[in-house]
């Protein structure tokens, strides 16, 4: 049930803020631990909070964040209707890159989410969330390609931080946003008139992708 659901994204959410499982619960102000609702269809996973999510305790609320609400914009996407999320829910000292011991020090928190959350898309935004899923690949390669996993689609995007710095990749971010209702409608549509719950045969099997491994 949504609410029991509810409670216990409630209770991740004060374990993350009292969080003091790696070295960044030192230096951060807040931790983030996400927003949107229990039941939300789509998650975005981010990189890690910045300066302005150290504050305020809220994911992609700065400039990056900015974007993703204008690119959410863009396909009738409500910002409120979906979840938002990062790797890491501490922000690193002057935004410097995550450390593997720190994204493995956070990685139950996020498996958590999804396994609560139950999204039908995920979208990586940027190269660390992207490893989450597809360990070893470039993200170059892989952006705005859809992959399904069991009845869940991973969609691959650049972070919007890195179109902010680099303007080439601003038209790439725009055009992989437009692909998201589509992949939001294959994926409700997946089991849509089965008779039981029985899930679909997976395409590929997950261990092939190595979810998960670092
Ligand atoms: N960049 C991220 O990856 N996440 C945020 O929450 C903000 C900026
Ligand atoms: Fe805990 Fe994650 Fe924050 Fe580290 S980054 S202190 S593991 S919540």
């Amino acid at each position: 049930m949504t609410t029991e659901r509810g409670a216990e994204l409630a209770v991740l959410n004060d374990e993350v803020r009292a969080c003091p499982l790696c070295d960044l619960s030192r230096t951060r102000t807040r931790a983030v631990p996400g927003e949107g609702p229990v039941d939300a269809d789509v998650m975005f996973i981010g990189e890690a909070p910045g300066f302005h999510e150290d504050k305020q305790g809220r994911p992609f609320i700065g400039p990056a964040g900015q974007l993703l609400n204008e690119l959410l914009e863009s396909v009738d996407l409500d910002r409120g209707k979906v979840y938002i999320t990062n790797v890491v829910k501490c922000r690193p000292p002057n935004n410097r890159d995550p450390m593997p011991q720190e994204i493995a020090a956070c990685a139950p928190y996020l498996e958590r989410q999804i396994a609560i959350i139950k999204p039908k898309v995920v979208v990586t935004l940027g190269r660390y969330s992207m490893a989450k899923f597809f360990p070893g690949v470039s993200i170059s390669k892989i952006h705005g390609q859809p992959k399904r996993i069991g009845n869940t689609y991973y969609f691959p995007m650049y972070h919007p931080a890195a179109a902010l710095h680099q303007a080439s990749l601003l038209s790439v971010v725009r055009a992989d946003m437009l692909k998201l209702p589509a992949i939001l409608d294959e994926a409700r549509a997946i089991g849509v008139g089965e008779s039981d719950d029985t899930p679909m045969a997976p395409e590929e099997p997950p261990v092939q992708l190595g979810l998960f491994d670092l």
